[in-house]
């Protein structure tokens, strides 16, 4: 946990002392007054829907030392044992004192972003290198500017690496996040079209992500997917760059990818040594952000041993490509989220799936903005290619995405608005054998259907 001399925290926040209570310092940092720890600071953060400063005596009742808030006339009692500092605007103050924290060590932190396999790579990276060092890293997929300050603010002594998920909706904001943090390296995993809706073309989406290596340290190194043309232009920005992927001049390069069924095999070629490597998931996307993981841990001194055992231990979390087993029928449950360069990775993997049929059960994806209708059509056309056996669509976008489909040969598609009708479609076709996908962007909460199909039998 951070802690903070109280003339520290003034400095590094620019803020004005109100009150001075009994303590000293505060041995941490909290922006929730439910589980904030005795002798920390309260930060009164202001949301759409919620505003801290309602919250700082809840705070001071369990026994905060010290709040920090912007407006002094919304406080009602705080009693005179606790510090009160009055800063302009609470959530800046709160990227001061995170980045004040992180400036505290001088060891690696590690931004990143692209626009799929943030969360996987971050979690191959963390696994990577908890096998030799004691890390700190983002949690689940906290990946914007709050989330960042949490992660680094939780750093402490020990952390010999830390390791961040940047997540990005707009130009400039990974400046920010990199203002915040000072990464000395940054991975890109790709340029996709997942917010071409705000950002207006994959080319802007490019000069977002590179945000991150241009905000590098002069010693910091690129860790860039050479495959992905618009992320390997990046290199030019950076003086140490490693390239993964699997071209045959990168430093780090898969070959021979076989999968088989529920697993994935592929050799890890470096320094002209070759070694074995061993995924627990399906699809070349899970080869590239094993490939991110591994070149970002050879950076770092981990070596190739360390990094096969942990790739070989690896296990996704919460919907990215779960496979369950539905009474017979095998669901690669990859619900979490969905944009078109992710559903068509997912389709890949469906398709390397052992199984008597295959059946799509795909939802709307969300943000496209005036791409929506094209890139669900395209995402369609995509599904076409690959024989599947059925299509089963929820939502209105996806209506675009079932012509999309059916224009370019495919058969069976059936197309719905919830997710209840779209599961009883899918009952009455699939059988023991048979193996199903099932995607769609966040808020379509296409992972209620494996549940559905569970309860119905
Ligand atoms: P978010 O923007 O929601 O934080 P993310 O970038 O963190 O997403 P993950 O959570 O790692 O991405 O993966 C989400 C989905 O994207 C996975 O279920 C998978 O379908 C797909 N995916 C993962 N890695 C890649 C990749 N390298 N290329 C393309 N698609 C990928
Ligand atoms: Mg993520």
């Amino acid at each position: 946990m951070a802690s903070f001399k109280i003339q520290e925290l003034l400095d590094a926040a620019d803020g004005k002392l109100i009150q001075k209570g009994n303590a000293d310092f505060v041995s941490g940092v909290s922006t929730d007054s439910r589980t904030i720890g005795e002798g920390e600071l309260f930060i009164a953060l202001r949301g759409d829907n919620f505003d801290g400063h309602d919250y700082v005596s809840k705070a001071v009742s369990r026994k905060a030392a010290a709040v920090m808030v912007s407006d002094l006339a919304l406080l009602k009692e705080w009693g005179n044992f606790v510090t009160v500092i009055c800063v302009k605007d609470t959530l800046s103050a709160l990227f001061s004192l995170a980045h004040f924290h992180r400036m505290r060590f001088s060891v690696p932190v590690v931004g990143i972003t692209g626009s799929n396999g943030k969360t996987t790579t971050k979690d191959m990276l963390s696994a990577v290198l908890s096998s030799v060092y004691k890390i700190t890293s983002t949690q689940k997929n906290f990946n914007n500017e709050i989330g960042l300050s949490q992660t680094l603010l939780s750093m402490t002594g020990e952390t010999e690496v830390c390791v961040t998920e940047m997540g990005m909706r707009g130009l400039g904001q990974i400046n920010q996040l990199c203002s915040i943090a000072s990464p000395t390296m940054g991975i890109v995993t790709n340029v996709g079209t997942s917010h071409i809706g705000i950002l207006g073309s994959q080319e802007n989406i490019a000069l977002a992500k590179s945000e991150l290596i241009r905000n590098l340290s002069e010693d910091g190194t690129a860790i860039l997917n050479g495959d992905d043309p618009f992320v390997r232009r990046m290199g030019t920005l950076c003086n140490q760059v490693v390239y993964y992927g699997l071209g045959e001049t990168y430093s780090v390069r898969g070959k021979d990818i076989v999968y088989d069924g529920e697993s994935t095999c592929y050799t890890c070629v470096y320094l002209d040594k070759e070694y074995p490597v061993k995924l627990n998931l399906l699809g070349i996307h899970n080869v590239y952000d094993s490939l991110a993981a591994a070149a970002a841990g050879l950076s770092l001194g981990v070596d190739m041993d360390h990094i096969v055992e942990a790739l070989k231990n690896f296990k996704p979390i919460g919907q990215r490509q779960t496979i369950l087993n539905i009474h017979g029928v095998t669901v690669l449950d990859d619900s979490y989220n969905a944009n078109p360069l992710s559903m068509e990775m997912a389709f890949s993997s469906l398709a390397q799936m052992n199984a008597e049929h295959r059946y799509l059960v795909l939802g709307d994806m969300g943000e496209l903005g005036k791409f929506e209708k094209q890139l669900h059509f395209k995402t369609g056309a995509k599904a076409a290619q690959f024989s599947f056996d059925g299509l089963i669509t929820v939502g209105p976008l996806c209506h675009e995405l079932a012509r999309g489909a059916k224009e370019n040969g495919m058969e069976n598609v059936f197309s719905f608005e919830s997710c209840e009708d779209a599961a009883e479609c899918l009952m009455d076709i699939v059988k023991p054998g048979d193996a199903v996908l099932v995607k769609g962007s966040h808020y379509m909460h296409m992972e209620e259907i494996p549940k559905i199909i569970d309860r119905s039998y």
